[in-house]
């Protein structure tokens, strides 16, 4: 049955840069045979391979074209169009204008490997069982955060933003939250990314049944970013690990 499983696997949660054994952010989004890869940083696909076969891999979704979100593109479509793809399948991405541009740049001709379907606010899509909605963020480029229905269960990513974006506007109630954490409590306001503990209250606002903090970056305490999530939301919180599975 549709939507009977929603997993969530973290590919890499760092944020900006990876650290040691670190990737930056990637997730695999698998629900009823459907496999989407969410984000694709530098990192990412190593990591992937311990989990899917890339050529499997239905669709890829991009939040922005920050580097830390989808360098690892070029090298999946190397992989896939010399290595390890079926030359008659065309792999979907989706991604905002400015990142198409980049991903042009490094690439050249994203045909016949890569299919690009630009997104921005408001779009939507459905792949298998999965219904995809975005919205744009508070960010310095534009970017879109998804949220995945598949059946009863949903998950919302709230990509890179500041605390200017309003979470609920994908719709109220949603199952598992992963949000970015990456600034220090001192740090709020400075640059359009969140504290743990505007997460936490972003959670509250939209109903979260529980937060993941992500974009976690290298060298920050993740012990106050716990902490100042939950003074903030009193649902379950846990901090993104590489490898881990979330069911939503
Ligand atoms: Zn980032
Ligand atoms: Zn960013």
């Amino acid at each position: 049955m549709i939507g009977d499983d929603l997993v969530f696997t973290v590919l890499g949660c760092s944020g900006t840069f990876a650290g040691p054994d670190g990737a930056c952010s990637g997730y695999l989004v698998r629900s009823d045979g459907v496999t989407i890869v969410c984000d694709l940083g530098a990192g990412t696909l190593a990591n992937l391979q311990r989990h899917v076969a890339p050529a499997e891999v239905d669709a890829v979704v991009l939040s922005h074209e920050h580097p830390d979100h989808w360098l690892d593109l070029p090298l999946l479509r190397n992989a896939l169009r010399y290595v390890l793809g079926a030359p008659e399948r065309a792999l979907p991405v989706y991604g905002t204008e400015g990142t198409l541009a980049l991903a042009e740049d490094v690439i050249g001709e994203l045909a016949p490997t890569l299919v690009w379907h630009t997104i921005a606010d408001g779009s939507s899509a459905t792949i298998g069982g999965l219904r995809l909605r975005w919205s744009g963020t508070d960010h310095p480029v534009e970017t879109v955060a998804l949220r995945v229905d598949a059946g009863p269960r949903s998950l919302l990513y709230s990509a890179d933003t500041g605390a200017g974006w309003a979470p609920g506007s994908l719709g109220a109630g949603v199952g598992t939250f992963v949000c970015e954490a990456s600034l220090r409590p001192e740090d709020e306001g400075q640059v359009q990314h969140l504290s743990a503990a505007q997460a936490g209250a972003l959670a509250a606002e939209v109903g979260a049944g529980r937060l993941v903090l992500t974009h976690l970056v290298p060298g920050v305490d993740v012990g106050p970013q716990r902490a100042g999530a939950a003074a903030a939301y009193a649902g379950p919180v846990d901090l993104a690990v590489t490898g881990g599975d979330y069911r939503a």
